[in-house]
């Protein structure tokens, strides 16, 4: 594919990323996905790489690199044709610990983060009540002594089998007693290898592709009071303020989605000749290929204005939601559009084309729903009544 797209002066990391993700082709994503298993080598290669490290500071081991290399590194992840959906809520839930953590709590995690001797990719907020609607969720954490106590019932926590620590948005403050309406949360570092079996059990969720997704149960899990970060009843807005980074390292990755079934799409259009032309002839194939270059390279534009934004510590939250937007827009229309350009060979397990396009249809559901950006940008930027 022809672009300057990729022609900014992270070349050296992508070129790295390209490298690394050349050990892990269709076949082994194909065998994982048929197995519902998790790409442990991959991810281990990563964090060797450290790649996973990338948004932590180097006071504590970390490569220090701005969100623009971080999502830079997600899309060539994508775009390579691998998942990074196995790992890539290490990056942004780093960003709660990291900037509301306590400095021996920091001290503590993000070294050991960064070595890759622990891992933080689970992130406990939803719930199967709530839903969207983050405020009315029924964890509670009730203070007892120098612990907490946790009962309740997250769904899709992703990874949780496969982390070691998860950060948990449980309530401390009933509804009602609560200062305000969003006061009264409170996010915990959970360190899962000591609470499994002593209040928390985590069971998998077989989705349609390999997400490693499962629900959490807490059962008067006991969590030393030590494992607040920052202040009781102040975790909405820690998490809030975290969710604009996974907005845009989501989209970046939708971004790679969209290069790889565009890139695909471009090449199978060439090769394949029908009625004794290449289907890449016709206006009819050429077209939906073009279209979907056009909104990809559109939602570039939108996340590295994101990116741009969020390094130089400004407010991000409309450009982080729409760049989430207008790229999981942009990858499933040219998932979509992949599969067409194939015929039928775009069903084919052995494309790949089929397994992209299950996974990228997860983007515009989460880690939010394209209704929900509609009413952000509707409410927050246009000024319109809240609807909800
Ligand atoms: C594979 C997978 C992995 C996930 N990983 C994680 C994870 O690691 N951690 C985590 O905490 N969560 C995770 N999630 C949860 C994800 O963030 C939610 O599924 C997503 O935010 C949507 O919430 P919901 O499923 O509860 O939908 P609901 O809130 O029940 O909404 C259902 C539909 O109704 C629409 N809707 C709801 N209210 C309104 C309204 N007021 N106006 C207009 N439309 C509305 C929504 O847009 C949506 O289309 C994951 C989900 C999946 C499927």
């Amino acid at each position: 594919m022809t672009s300057n797209a990729t022609h900014d002066d992270l070349a050296p990391i992508r070129e790295s990323v390209r490298g690394l993700c050349v050990n892990f082709p269709g076949e082994y994503w194909r065998r994982l996905d048929r197995e519902r298993a998790y790409p442990e080598e991959f991810v281990a290669a990563l964090t060797k790489a450290g790649f996973l490290a990338a948004l932590i500071p180097e006071e504590y081991g970390g490569s220090g690199l701005t969100m623009t290399a971080a999502a830079a590194i997600m899309e060539e992840i994508q775009a390579s044709g691998c998942n990074g959906a196995a790992c890539h809520a290490q990056m942004y839930t780093m960003g709660t610990l990291l900037q509301h953590g306590g400095t021996e709590q920091k001290k503590r995690y993000l070294p050991a983060i960064a070595r890759g001797e622990l891992r933080l990719q689970a992130f406990g907020v939803t719930e199967p009540t709530s839903g969207t609607d983050t405020l009315s969720l029924r964890t509670t954490a009730v203070r007892d002594g120098d612990h907490y106590v946790v009962n309740g019932q997250k769904i899709w926590t992703s990874r949780a089998e496969h982390s070691d620590l998860m950060l948990l948005l449980a309530r401390t403050t009933p509804r009602e007693q609560a200062q305000s309406r969003t006061a009264g949360l409170t996010v915990f570092l959970v360190d899962m290898r000591t609470a499994k079996n002593k209040g928390l059990t985590i069971r998998p969720i077989r989705t349609m592709m390999n997400h490693a997704t499962t629900e959490v149960f807490f059962e008067n899990l006991r969590v030393p009071a030590e494992a607040v970060i920052g202040k009781e009843g102040e975790g909405f807005r820690y998490i809030l303020s975290g969710m604009n980074a996974e907005r845009i390292l989501i989209a970046a990755e939708c971004i790679g989605d969209a290069k790889w079934f565009i890139q695909k799409a471009t090449a199978y259009a060439g090769e394949r000749v029908v009625f004794g032309r290449p289907i890449g002839q016709n206006q009819g194939v050429q077209f939906p290929i073009a279209r979907a270059y056009i909104g990809m390279r559109a939602a570039e534009l939108m996340v590295r204005e994101a990116a741009a934004l969020y390094e130089a510590g400004r407010d991000c939250g409309a450009e982080a939601n729409m760049a989430k937007h207008l790229a999981a827009e942009a990858s499933w229309a040219a998932a979509d559009m992949c599969v067409q350009t194939h015929g039928g060979f775009g069903f084919a397990e052995e494309f790949d084309i089929e397994r992209k396009f299950r996974e990228t249809r997860l983007y515009t559901v989460a880690p939010i729903s394209t209704n929900l950006v509609l009413s952000y940008i509707a409410e927050h930027v246009l000024g319109l009544p809240r609807s909800y």
